[in-house]
């Protein structure tokens, strides 16, 4: 029983969900823009400043939040860390599935 591959599976993702607690919520998007300084490499309007976001809806209504520059690249790897929670929450919940509808018919 300890073998099942379902079990260990489930055993191996429930314990990585630790690892996930500094999740962030909403998506991680990336801007391009012009910042208006007539001298500015940006004003040929191709080599374009990147500006990061967390877009999300707080409350029902879309909302963005500015990240630093030096932030981005954690703070996209913690918005990734939702998506692996889904991920894994949907996996647990197919192998109960399927646990459970065995466990009916054995009865
Ligand atoms: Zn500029």
């Amino acid at each position: 029983m300890a073998s099942d591959p379902d079990l260990e599976l489930r055993g191996r993702l429930i314990r990585s969900l630790g690892s996930l607690r500094e999740m962030l919520p909403g998506s991680f998007v990336e801007r391009k823009r012009s910042c208006g300084r007539p001298n500015c490499h940006c004003a040929d309007g191709k080599n374009l400043h990147s500006q990061f976001q967390i877009s999300l809806l707080v409350d029902g209504k879309p909302k963005a939040f500015n990240i630093p520059a030096k932030l981005a690249e954690q703070v996209r790897q913690r918005i990734e860390m939702h998506h692996r929670l889904h991920a894994a929450v949907a996996t647990i919940c197919s192998i109960n599935l399927r646990r459970f509808l065995k466990q009916k018919e054995d009865q």
